[in-house]
């Protein structure tokens, strides 16, 4: 790797990895068929996020409001189903990065959330071998002081991408490095975008971003297929 390599700045949940099926619909009914309340988990989860969010810390919580099942039967419950997250990736992500180190790029993986449950995400989503780097900002904006050292000044800067589906991240970028091509994500499909229901689980957080408004102009996409490299 050199920094002559124009970067691709990537972010992870809601972008390459369908998060909301991971936790919202297969981790909720596996542990619901465990017989814990869904809303219960829910609330917990709310209580939990905040603070940085851990499956075991989660766990702990639910611990303290339902005596069953006992928390170590949940942990060992979770380890066993997602061990393997291969398939949480969307299906033109193994694709597309291939094409990006094809055509010479730095592939710089910026995620948000708690270091330890982000760094299991992606470790068992399979994506290592095809990553240059691998970032995690715990801050809404706080990607963009790492954008800023990853793209740099001179001739690889202007060629530098961006993908998120956070607008707020995108544009926090943009403020620091005005030459980023930024693009903004939405994997929700318009019918599922709105309305109440389990199958509003299917799309539960990335959702909450499609109509959050953004100061810059950043190209939409709805597939990593749609961005030029
Ligand atoms: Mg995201």
């Amino acid at each position: 790797m050199s920094a002559s390599e124009p970067p691709l700045l990537l972010d992870f949940d809601h972008t390459l990895f369908d998060t909301d099926r991971f936790f919202w619909v297969d981790v909720r009914a596996a542990v619901a068929r465990l017989g814990v309340d869904p809303r219960l988990w829910e609330e917990t989860y709310e209580a939990v996020w905040p603070g940085g969010y851990s499956i075991e810390r989660h766990v702990e919580a639910l611990a303290a409001r339902a005596s069953w099942p006992h928390p170590q039967q949940l942990l060992a419950a979770f380890d066993d189903q997602f061990a393997d997250l291969r398939g949480y990736l969307f299906p033109d992500v193994l694709p597309f990065l291939q094409a990006a180190r094809g055509a010479g790029r730095r592939v710089v993986l910026v995620s948000f959330g708690d270091p330890g449950w982000q760094t299991f995400k992606v470790r068992e989503s399979g994506l290592a071998t095809l990553l240059d780097e691998v970032h995690t900002a715990g801050v809404v904006g706080g990607k963009a002081g790492l954008a800023a050292a990853v793209v740099g000044a001179g001739p690889a800067g202007a060629e530098a991408i961006a993908i998120d589906n956070n607008p707020l991240e995108l544009d926090a970028m943009r403020d620091r490095c005005p030459a980023l091509r930024t693009y903004r994500m939405n994997r929700v499909p318009p019918d599922l975008a709105e309305g109440d229901g389990e199958a509003a689980y299917r799309f539960r957080e990335a959702r909450t971003y499609v109509d959050v408004p953004a100061r810059h102009p950043h190209r939409a996409c709805r597939s990593l297929g749609e961005v030029p490299l």
